[in-house]
């Protein structure tokens, strides 16, 4: 295929960009399950863009909504001035949050979302006169975006090193357990007792000097890693017990990926802030949110005196009324097409049929999965070089576009998704798997 542009200039974000420009693979289209490759090949997305796109690719109502939006308000500042679309939206939002959590604070991206839910946090903890509440915990494998804050807290080696000095944290360990939970279908039996080590990293830091802890429900870039049975609970009482925000970082698991609004409904276990992206757009245009407790909300703004911001914290796009207009009709489609709810159902647990069914291929070590995320994880390769990027190009090749990680293959796709779909990802990984030596 003949190049049409040039690929100089773009400095492509956790890409090998000198091999990625010598073997390029250039999406210009998409529609539905689909994505094109710029030779029309096509490909079935089998991770939803980054675990964003939810209701499918090409859903013109929402670009329909924001074409309106443009024409009727395009801009105004969020800071002193305010506009309906912002205002219909949040209150919208709360409709599908957890009970409490009927407050947001608008951020462009996960990453700004968990930058402004430690900052928020924080605010509260001095708001509340814990005022040596500083530090935060975060957790081995977690991923919480790129900025200073998320680094800090994120517990993926690559992403943390190499940046200087970061925040005061701590980190409590993952939950991966192959020896005992391998091909476990949906949460893990084994492993809620690592827990336990909130409690012995508060004891050890002083509960006085911790404001905050920040997990994801599931952790999606370490791994597609679950919470054991209990786990998410415990660490909830232990917060509670200490006065330690507990904050989930729902950027992934938000929006119908488990079969319900937040995982901390599927889970039923209330943390004090959620943080969002993706899937609240379903991926067309960025915007991320904080939900937070009404709790958190009216400590901070009645901390201070009447006249005077109370937070000093936002962004220029903060609300942007063309991304709120998107999100609208994005939960829109979510609600008329009953796509929340649809992971939990009979597509759900034939995808987990699917994926376990690839069990005794000899180089697979590990699948796990909950609602349409899941992963399969192969055996190390003797020479000790991951295998996963490998596979991801060979799937690429066979029409299928997966996400790799280490030896781990990722998958989350929209939640449109049909049976004839997986048995396609399926087959694929089936025949791809069987070549690989375990
Ligand atoms: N948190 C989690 C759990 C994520 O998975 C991601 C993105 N994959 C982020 C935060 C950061 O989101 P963004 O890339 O939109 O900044």
């Amino acid at each position: 295929m003949e190049k049409k542009v040039s690929y100089d200039a773009f400095w492509m974000p956790f890409t090998a960009n000198r091999n990625f420009k010598a073997d390029p693979r250039i999406i210009n289209r998409a529609e539905g399950m689909y994505c094109y490759s710029d030779n029309g090949t096509q490909l079935l997305d089998a991770t939803a863009g980054l675990w964003c796109v939810n209701a499918g690719h090409g859903r013109k109502e929402i670009g329909e909504a924001m074409a309106k939006q443009v024409a009727e308000l395009d801009y105004s500042s969020p800071f002193n001035f305010g506009h309906d679309i912002g205002f219909e939206f949040a209150e919208r939002l709360v409709s599908f949050t957890p009970p409490g959590l009927n407050k947001v604070f608008f951020t462009n991206s996960g990453s700004e979302a968990v930058e402004s839910a430690l900052k928020i946090a924080l605010a509260y903890q001095q708001a509340k006169g814990n005022t040596g509440k500083f530090k935060l915990i975060g957790r081995e494998l977690g991923y919480h975006g790129v900025n200073f804050g998320g680094i800090s807290v994120g517990g993926l080696t690559p992403n943390r090193k190499g940046f200087g000095p970061l925040l005061p944290t701590d980190h409590l360990s993952h939950t991966l357990d192959i020896a005992n939970n391998a091909f476990s279908q949906g949460l893990p039996e084994h492993g809620a007792d690592k827990a336990e080590q909130l409690e012995q990293l508060i004891q050890f830091h002083g509960a006085d000097s911790v404001a905050a802890v920040i997990v994801e429900p599931i952790s999606g870039a370490g791994g597609v890693i679950l919470p054991p049975k209990g786990y998410l609970r415990r660490l909830r009482e232990i917060c509670s017990k200490h006065d330690v925000v507990l904050i989930f970082d729902e950027v992934i698991t938000g929006w119908g990926r488990l079969g319900a609004s937040f995982a901390s409904e599927a889970f039923d276990v209330v943390p004090d802030l959620i943080t969002s992206a993706k899937g609240i757009t379903s991926g067309v245009v960025p915007l991320g949110a904080v939900f937070a407790k009404d709790e958190i909300y009216q400590t901070v703004v009645n901390s201070a005196p009447e006249g005077a911001v109370e937070f000093f914290h936002g962004y220029t796009y903060s609300g942007h009324p063309v991304a709120c207009a998107a999100g609208l009709a994005t939960l829109d489609i979510y609600q008329r097409e009953g796509l929340l709810e649809r992971a939990s159902g009979e597509i759900g647990q034939y995808f987990q049929q699917g994926l376990h069914s690839l069990k005794d291929i000899p180089s697979i070590v590990d699948i796990r999965n909950y609602g349409l995320i899941g992963a399969i994880q192969f055996a190390e390769p003797q020479d000790g070089k991951p295998i996963g990027f490998d596979i991801l190009k060979r799937c690429y090749d066979k029409g299928v576009m997966v996400r790799s990680m280490g030896n781990t293959i990722a998958l989350s796709p929209p939640l449109i998704i049909e049976k004839q779909h997986i048995d396609v990802i399926v087959d694929t990984l089936s025949n791809i798997a069987k070549d690989i030596p375990a």
